[in-house]
């Protein structure tokens, strides 16, 4: 199939993006690295009258740090992510997590940006944004505000963005001391959707956590952030309270079923996840079988 005839403006700047987006309303979408877009109009899933292609906006591309703050240009590409020196030092966990997106043919186009505001509750980045306490900085005709990550998700491929914004950026605090961080996910083949996923930062003292971030995706419309985790804060951790904080988890998640795994099955994937994890931040194999393929 090929998509329903549109007309296509290629943006000069946030500013005009933005003039186009508000004179469209609904029938205009942005178009970054096209990876989700197109298909999604290929299949007629959605028909936009306009395409406004953002690909051109210098000011929206890069990688910086600034005091504390790690800054993501809205239209960094994973491979960019991948390969970024800032990135392995400031926020592992990205690294570690891009990895597992898609393939490489997908992660020389496709942006974080995009991958974001597309807020596919199985996907590996809108979960680490989570995980890192990241700020989503939006641009609209009245100015930029700041939503947090965890807030920014609202539902299936659904955000806090209206459709005359624009993401144009992410921040994330740097990496503190004694953080560690860990990525895991069961997919049927490397680079495909996952079936349920675990990004967690944490900050450790001695062997126990000072602050532990854990979120699961593709166990519900949007990335969950485990709360039953703050039984593992400040407290040397045996198998028992291991067994009880994954109890919990159990009891928070609600897991859709598809054709790749019933509900349960996602909660069981959910308490092995936790254990991987947790064992593997504390470095202490004993308290989970098995390694994360
Ligand atoms: C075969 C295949 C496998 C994939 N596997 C995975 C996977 O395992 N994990 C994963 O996470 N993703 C996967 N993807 C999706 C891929 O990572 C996309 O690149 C990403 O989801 C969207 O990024 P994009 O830059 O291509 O966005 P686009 O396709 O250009 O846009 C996606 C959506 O976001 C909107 N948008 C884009 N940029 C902005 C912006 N700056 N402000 C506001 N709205 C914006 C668009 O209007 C559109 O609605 C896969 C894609 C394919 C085709």
């Amino acid at each position: 199939m090929k998509a329903a005839a549109f007309s296509y403006a290629r943006a000069t700047s946030v500013v005009n993006a933005l003039e186009l987006l508000a004179a469209r309303g609904d029938d205009a979408k942005v178009l970054s690295g096209g990876q989700s877009l197109m298909p999604a109009m290929n299949l007629r899933l959605i028909s936009p009258e306009l395409i406004v292609d953002i690909g051109g906006i210098a000011e929206l591309k890069g990688i910086a740090v600034r005091g504390d703050v790690l800054a993501i240009g809205a239209l960094t590409r994973h491979v960019d992510l991948q390969r970024s020196p800032e990135i392995a030092a400031h926020a592992p966990l990205l690294t570690e997590a891009i990895a597992h997106v898609a393939h490489p043919a997908i992660r020389n186009k496709g942006t974080i940006g995009g991958s974001l505001a597309h807020a596919d509750p199985a996907s590996e980045l809108p979960a680490c944004m989570v995980a890192l306490d990241a700020t989503i900085v939006i641009g609209g005709q009245t100015g930029e505000r700041r939503v947090a990550a965890r807030d920014f998700f609202t539902g299936i491929y659904e955000t806090a963005l209206s459709a005359d914004e624009l993401l144009t950026a992410v921040e994330l605090p740097v990496a503190r001391k004694n953080s560690a961080h860990f990525f895991c996910e069961f997919a049927r083949r490397h680079g495909d959707y996952a079936i349920v996923g675990v990004a967690a930062q944490a900050i450790l003292e001695g062997d126990m956590f000072a602050d532990l971030r854990l979120v699961f995706f593709a166990v519900g419309d949007r990335p969950a952030l485990c709360s039953g985790v703050s039984k593992l804060i400040n407290v040397a951790i045996t198998p028992e309270i291991l067994l009880n904080a994954s109890t919990t988890l159990e009891a928070e998640l609600d897991p859709p079923e598809d054709q790749q795994a019933t509900a349960s099955m996602r909660r069981h994937l959910a308490r092995v996840l936790l254990t991987r994890c947790v064992s593997a931040l504390l470095g202490r194999p004993v308290l989970a079988a098995g390694a994360c393929a």
